[in-house]
C-alpha cells in the first residue's frame, strides 16, 4: 500500500517499515530470541524484564545514534517541549546560585518557539534576551558575536531549529569562544537526529519525539552529568533531573510504548547509515525542494539562505488567493499537511528524517505543474 506523503510538523510521518514491524508485535512482542512474551509492549510493566530490555536498547540506539558522550545522561521524560521550557529553569537557573533560589538565564530569540522558553522561564528565574532576529520578522540569525550574554547566567537558550519560522543554526554557537562559560541550552525538537552534535558545545539538549524520534509523549533529554542535582525546592519531584537520573527514568512510570515505537526508530536510522546517512539524505531533500522554490516565480521563501531549515520549509504563493487550491490538489495527489502554521500563514513542508527523497520529488513536481496551470 502507498500511503500519502505527509508533511506534517509534528505529530510526523513515521517510517512504514517501523509501523509495519510495531503491528507485527501487537499482539505479541517477542525478545531478541524470538521468545513470545504473550503480550503487548503497552500491557506490559515498566519494571519486568522485557520492558526493562525495551528501554535499555532504546537508550543505548540513541547514544550511539547521537554519539551522546559518557558524561550525559539520557532522560527519558513526559511533558513535551512546553513542560521543558519550565523544567529547565527549575533545574538550573540555580547553578550559580550559593543556595537553592534561582539566578539568571540568557536567551537568544529566533522564532516563536524560543519566544515561548522565554516567557515561561521568566516565570521561575530572572531572564535576559542576549540577541533576537525580531528585526527581520525572524527570517535571519544573529550572529553569535553579537550576542549580549551575561556574565552571571546560568545558562543560555537557544532554538537550533524553529519549527514555525523555518530557520536553523547550522553550526552550533561555542560559548566558550565568545568569553561566555554557562551552558548552552539546546531545544532540538524539530531536527534532533537530522544532523551531527557536537556535544563539546553543550550543556543540555532536550526534543519531544513526535517530530523526528517517534510518537508524542516522550520528551527526550540528553543532559552533562554536572548540571543534574541543581534543582529549585519549588520543581516537581517528577521533573527533578537527579531523581529521574537517579532512577533510569522510571521514578514514575514512563511512556512506555512511546519509548518502544523510538528504539524502532533508531533500530530504522540505524540500519539506513545513521545520522550521517540521513544528514546527507536531509540535505539533498532540502536543496531540492528550496530550489524549486527559487526557481520559480510563484513561490517564495523568505529565510535567509544560510539559515534556512533542513527540515521545515515555509513558503508563501506570491498569488496568496491561489492557497486553497494548491492545497486542495496537492491533497488529491496525496501530499498532505502542507498548510502553513496560522502564525505566519502560506505553506510549510517539513521533511523530517522519515520523508523518502521520492516525497520531495513528488511535492516538487506538483508544485511545477500547478505553477504553469495557473499561470
Ligand atoms: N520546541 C519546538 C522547536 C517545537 O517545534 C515544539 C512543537 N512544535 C515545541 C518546542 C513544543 O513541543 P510540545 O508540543 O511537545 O510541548
Amino acid at each position: 500500500m502507498q500511503r500519502p506523503y505527509n508533511f506534517s510538523a509534528g505529530p510526523a510521518a513515521i517510517a512504514d517499515e517501523v509501523l509495519a514491524q510495531a503491528a507485527a508485535e501487537m499482539l505479541d512482542w517477542r525478545d531478541t530470541s524470538g521468545r513470545s512474551s504473550g503480550m503487548s509492549v503497552m500491557e506490559m510493566s515498566h519494571r519486568g524484564k522485557e520492558f526493562i530490555s525495551i528501554y535499555e536498547a532504546a537508550e543505548a540506539g540513541l547514544r550511539e545514534l547521537l554519539a551522546v558522550p559518557a558524561h550525559f545522561r539520557i532522560l527519558f521524560m513526559q511533558g513535551g517541549g512546553l513542560a521543558e521550557n519550565a523544567i529547565v529553569p527549575m533545574n538550573l537557573s540555580a547553578l550559580r546560585q550559593r543556595t537553592a533560589s534561582p539566578g539568571h538565564a540568557d536567551f537568544v530569540l529566533t522564532g516563536s518557539w524560543s519566544q515561548k522558553s522565554h516567557k515561561e522561564a521568566a516565570r521561575y528565574c530572572s531572564t535576559r534576551v542576549a540577541a533576537s532576529n525580531a528585526a527581520s520578522g525572524h527570517t535571519t540569525l544573529p550572529a553569535p558575536a553579537t550576542w549580549t550574554l551575561a556574565p552571571d547566567a546560568s545558562y543560555v537558550h537557544v532554538c537550533t531549529n524553529e519549527t514555525i519560522h523555518g530557520v536553523e543554526f547550522h553550526a552550533l554557537p561555542d560559548l566558550a569562544e565568545l568569553g561566555c562559560d554557562a551552558p548552552l541550552v539546546i531545544d532540538f525538537s524539530s531536527h534532533v537526529a537530522s544532523r551531527t552534535v557536537d556535544w563539546s558545545r553543550v550543556g543540555l539538549a532536550f526534543a519531544g519525539a513526535q517530530k523526528n524520534l517517534g510518537p508524542a509523549g516522550l520528551t527526550v533529554v540528553v543532559v552533562r552529568e554536572d548540571l543534574i542535582g541543581h534543582a529549585l525546592p519549588i520543581c516537581p519531584s517528577a521533573f527533578d533531573y537527579k531523581l529521574v537520573a537517579d532512577n533510569h527514568s522510571m521514578y514514575n512510570t514512563p511512556p512506555t510504548y512511546a519509548i518502544y515505537i523510538a528504539g524502532l526508530v533508531f533500530a530504522w536510522l540505524k540500519r539506513n547509515g545513521g545520522i550521517a546517512a540521513m544528514e546527507a539524505r536531509n540535505v539533498a531533500k532540502a536543496r531540492l525542494l528550496y530550489d524549486a522554490i527559487d526557481a520559480s516565480g510563484l513561490y517564495e521563501n523568505r529565510v535567509a539562505v544560510d539559515c534556512r531549515s533542513r527540515m521545515n520549509v515555509p513558503f508563501f504563493l506570491r498569488d496568496e488567493t491561489r492557497n486553497g487550491a494548491f492545497l486542495a490538489g496537492a491533497a488529491t495527489r496525496g501530499l498532505m499537511a502542507l498548510k502553513g502554521h496560522k502564525s505566519v500563514g502560506g505553506m510549510r513542508a517539513s521533511i523530517y528524517n522519515a520523508m523518502p527523497i521520492a516525497g520531495v520529488e513528488a511535492l516538487v513536481a506538483y508544485m511545477r505543474e500547478f505553477e504553469k496551470t495557473s499561470a
